[in-house]
C-alpha cells in the first residue's frame, strides 16, 4: 500500500513523517544504525512535508491490518528486558505468541513450541515471573506484561 502511493519512499519514512505530521511536535528522534539510514531520513525530512489526506489514509489502513493480526502489540524494543530479575525473555514470548494464535490456532505441534522450549531452557520461563512489575514500568506500551505473560504461559507450559 505505502509503495503504490509513494514508491521511492522507504518503509522508516512514513513512521518518521507520521510522527513529525502530529500538530505540536517540533522533533522526532529516530534511531539510526548506517549512513544510508541517516541519508534516507534526511532525504525527506531536510525539506518536510507533513502528511496527506491520502497518505494518513494509508498509515491508517496499515494499523488496522497490524492490531487485527497481532494479537500483543508488543514492539520488541525490549526497554522491558533488562529490568526483569527473573531473566524472562519478554519480548520473544510475546513474539512467538503472536505467530502461534496467527498460524496454529488448533494448537498441533508448532515450530514456535520448538523456540519457545529453546527460550526456557535459557532463560526465564513465563511461569517465572515473580510479578515485581519491573518491566511494565519501562514498557513505552503500557503493555500489562504481567497478564499477558501467563497466556503466553497458558499456550507454551500447559
Ligand atoms: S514482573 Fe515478571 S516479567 Fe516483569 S520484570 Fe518482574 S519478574 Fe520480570
Ligand atoms: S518494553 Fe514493552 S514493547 Fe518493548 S519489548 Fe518489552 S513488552 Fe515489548
Amino acid at each position: 500500500m505505502f509503495r503504490d502511493l509513494q514508491p521511492d519512499l522507504s518503509a522508516a519514512s512514513w513512521a518518521v513523517r507520521f510522527a513529525a505530521s502530529q500538530k505540536g511536535v517540533l522533533m522526532v528522534l529516530s534511531g539510526m544504525s548506517n549512513i544510508e539510514q541517516l541519508r534516507d531520513n534526511i532525504s525527506y525530512m531536510i525539506d518536510f512535508v507533513p502528511l496527506n489526506e491520502a497518505e494518513l489514509s494509508v498509515v491508517h489502513r496499515a494499523a488496522g491490518i497490524i492490531h487485527e493480526s497481532v494479537e500483543i502489540q508488543c514492539t520488541a524494543c525490549r526497554y522491558c528486558v533488562e529490568g526483569c530479575p527473573k531473566n524472562i525473555a519478554i519480548p520473544e514470548y510475546f513474539s512467538l505468541y503472536n505467530e502461534e494464535k496467527r498460524s496454529n490456532p488448533g494448537g498441533g505441534f508448532s515450530v514456535q513450541q520448538s523456540y519457545f522450549a529453546n527460550y526456557a531452557m535459557l532463560r526465564g520461563k513465563p511461569s517465572d515471573c515473580i510479578e515485581c512489575g519491573a518491566c511494565e514500568d519501562a514498557c513505552p506500551q503500557k503493555l500489562p506484561i504481567i497478564e499477558l505473560l501467563k497466556k503466553v504461559s497458558g499456550v507454551f507450559e500447559k
